[in-house]
């Protein structure tokens, strides 16, 4: 895969030593069991898979490269660059301005833009109406595009679906500027709906079976369906992509689950006309991230602690998975956490930040921790949290030996 030139601070030497040892040990990366690291009375496992991924480090590498060419413009990140505030705040610290918030509110008006202004496109993509503005203004979205090449293998995906008739369903989060993207660009193409999770999956098996209202449709889907066809009689010819970063368990059985329900209409010979078997759009480091996840679930561990943005789709998705089995807490960086006994941590699924006390256990020999991140936080974040949490251990043995040791 592609080197990318990523400022240093956001490399930490201990994990990439670590990633390198077994990249050469397994280059094909067939073995997800996670790698201990043995520091006495604390030892970590840590995932065989974490951190910046491809589409992260392109967009990291073109959003400084062009800091680095414009030093006399006015540059512009459409909204976040990616999903962590560590690298959005060190962009705008360079004096790099967002245009739109991550729910798509303007911040700066359109009308303040110039035909000599820079213009970023993040990770995630923008969508057909957002590109249309930005040519309106006089400005092209090619020099800095940082739109992952993973996105826009679903937006493909979409297409063809479109062009064979097939409505498209996505799988995503209908906030999430990728999932934005991604029906602005399939909506072109054909009808398309987003769905969230598999109760709305169930509920969209009643309307094909004719079992739910149109007016129920309308309410349960609004503002996540094209307006620009009848939907509910396209119906009858489904196939079903996803946002990147979704639940590979999840977005499989959303599939399974449309797949039989087009069965239950069509009859088991029939359905293929009526289902596109596509396979799921999730990206790489998805799949690798969460399979790396449970690889370190097979382990015994006493908590999980994983580091990244809260608005991160992928991260939450691993701390899904942890929280499943064991204490798990959600944090965006060291600062979170306060001492031996108080850690600040994040509830993705109330989106409120909480307090734990003795989020360590206490009288025990030996602590283990799991620690991983999502694919949009620096690898420097990782390793603050490893060393704040080596402080509250005395007479651990030293990162070198560790590292001596996994030669
Ligand atoms: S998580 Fe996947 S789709 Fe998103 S930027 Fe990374 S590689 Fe691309």
């Amino acid at each position: 895969m592609k080197n990318f030139e990523i400022p240093a601070y956001y490399k930490s030497s201990f994990i990439s030593t670590i990633k390198e040892l077994r990249k050469v040990s397994d280059p094909r990366k067939k073995d997800f069991t996670p790698t201990l690291l043995d520091f006495g009375s604390v030892q970590f496992l840590i995932a065989r898979h974490f951190g910046f991924c491809y589409g992260v480090e392109n967009a990291i590498e073109k959003a400084y490269t062009a800091v680095e060419e414009n030093p006399k413009k006015n540059i512009y990140l459409l909204s976040q660059m990616i999903h962590n505030p560590i690298v959005n705040d060190d962009l705008e610290n360079k004096g790099v301005r967002f245009i739109m918030d991550t729910s798509g509110n303007q911040i700066i008006d359109w009308r303040e833009l110039t035909r000599d202004d820079i213009i970023i496109i993040p990770a995630f993509g923008t969508t057909l109406e957002i590109a249309e503005k930005i040519k309106s203004v006089g400005l092209t979205t090619e020099e800095y595009n940082t739109t992952c090449p993973f996105v826009e293998k679903v937006w493909k995906v979409s297409n063809k679906l479109g062009e064979n008739n097939f409505t498209i369903v996505i799988h995503g989060k209908h906030n999430h500027e990728e999932t934005r993207a991604t029906f602005s660009h399939s909506n072109a193409g054909g009808p398309s709906l987003i769905i969230k999770d598999l109760k709305e999956a169930q509920f969209l098996e009643q309307v094909i079976l004719g079992k739910e209202s149109e007016e129920e449709f309308y309410r349960v889907f609004k503002n996540r369906y094209s307006k620009n066809s009848d939907i509910i009689s396209r119906l009858d010819k489904i196939g079903v992509v996803n946002q990147t970063t979704m639940l590979a368990t999840e977005t499989q059985e959303i599939s399974d689950f449309l797949k039989n329900t087009m069965i239950k209409k069509y009859g088991v010979d029939n359905y293929k006309q009526h289902f596109a078997d596509t396979r799921d759009t999730l990206c790489y480091a998805t799949n690798d991230n969460q399979q790396a996840t449970i690889g370190l679930l097979k382990e015994k561990a006493d908590l999980a602690i994983v580091v990244g943005g809260y608005n991160s789709s992928n991260t939450s998705h691993i701390a899904e998975l942890c929280e499943e089995r064991l204490p798990t807490y959600f944090i965006n960086s060291a600062n979170a956490i306060e001492n031996k006994t108080t850690l600040n941590h994040f509830d993705f699924h109330n989106k409120k930040n909480l307090i734990k006390e003795n989020y360590l256990p206490v009288n025990k020999k030996i602590t283990r921790i799991i620690l991983t991140s999502g694919a949009s936080c620096p690898d420097t974040i990782v390793d603050e949290v490893l060393d704040k949490i080596l402080e509250f251990y005395p007479d651990t043995t030293s990162k070198e030996d560790i590292l001596a040791g996994l030669n």
